[in-house]
């Protein structure tokens, strides 16, 4: 399988098939992935790499955040894990919390950021149409991971990871490098004027993201919404690399709610500090 992206490149390693940002492969001292469909043991409509313990059977994910870890170098002890329900409370992760989610139970809800400054601790976070975003301080050498969905973009999640950042590692917003998406694109995201109304309550550009169209009905484009939030929390326009890939678009490659109608499994961004 190919893709035909400027920002991402679709690797394949040990039968595991995963998306990295390029801009981020340049820095040297983390390492990240986006999972995709592909490499997997999952069956039916979990087919194949579905990395949410929630519906799916525990020793079959289990085995494919194994192979996840083999293909795309992560150590499988080190993964902590988010617990998302669209807030925006960020978690500051040590060594202490490696296993969470994955190995251990959750021990607390609402969860839907990581943050870590540790090397040997791995950050998971999921998603299928939500957006994530990648964050990391290439000075202070700290590294954080956000989903951001409707909800979660309209609450500034992104400026909360960045606030938690500056508070527990010193971070300057200026030497910040930021990833956006993959995710459900403008291309393929409608909803109605109650959900349009909180994004034009963002009081950003929102020319650039909300676009009405008949019926009632608008486009929303979540990537350049949070781009926007990046920007106004001082992240540089070059330092922010955006996917361009939507979920949708792409569902044989990736896992889509709104193609599959919620039928699906779920992919996982990963990212840690060497
Ligand atoms: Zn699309």
């Amino acid at each position: 399988m190919t893709i035909n992206s400027k920002t991402m490149t679709l690797r394949e390693n040990a039968g595991v098939h995963f998306l990295t940002y390029n801009k981020l492969s340049e820095i040297d001292f983390i390492n990240h992935a986006f999972s995709t469909r592909l490499g997997g043991v999952s069956k039916g409509i979990f087919d194949s790499m579905n990395l949410s313990f929630e519906h799916d059977d525990f020793d079959t994910v289990t085995e494919n955040y194994k192979r996840f870890c083999k293909g795309a170098d992560f150590n499988f002890d080190t993964l902590v894990a988010s617990s998302q329900d669209h807030h925006s409370f960020v978690r500051v992760c040590t060594k202490n919390e490696c296993g969470i989610g994955i190995t251990r139970p959750k021990d607390i809800k609402s969860v839907d950021a990581l943050v870590t400054n540790e090397k040997g601790v791995t950050l998971v976070t999921y998603y299928a149409d939500c957006t994530p975003l990648f964050f990391v301080d290439t000075k202070k050498k700290a590294i954080g991971l956000a989903h951001a969905g409707w909800r979660g973009t309209v609450q500034k999640i992104g400026a909360e990871v960045i606030k938690t950042m500056t508070e527990n590692y010193g971070t300057d917003p200026a030497d910040l490098v930021c990833a956006i998406g993959p995710a459900i694109s403008v291309c393929c995201y409608e909803v109605d004027k109650s959900c349009a109304d909180n994004f034009y309550a963002l009081k950003l550009d929102d020319s650039k993201f909300v676009f009405p169209k008949s019926g009632g009905k608008f486009m929303v484009d979540l990537l350049e919404a949070n781009r926007q939030i990046l920007l106004s929390c001082g992240v540089k326009k070059e330092n922010i690399t955006v996917s361009d890939l939507c979920t949708r678009c792409n569902s044989d490659l990736l896992w889509s709610h709104r193609a599959t109608a919620g039928k699906r499994g779920t992919m996982s961004a990963f990212m840690a500090l060497k």
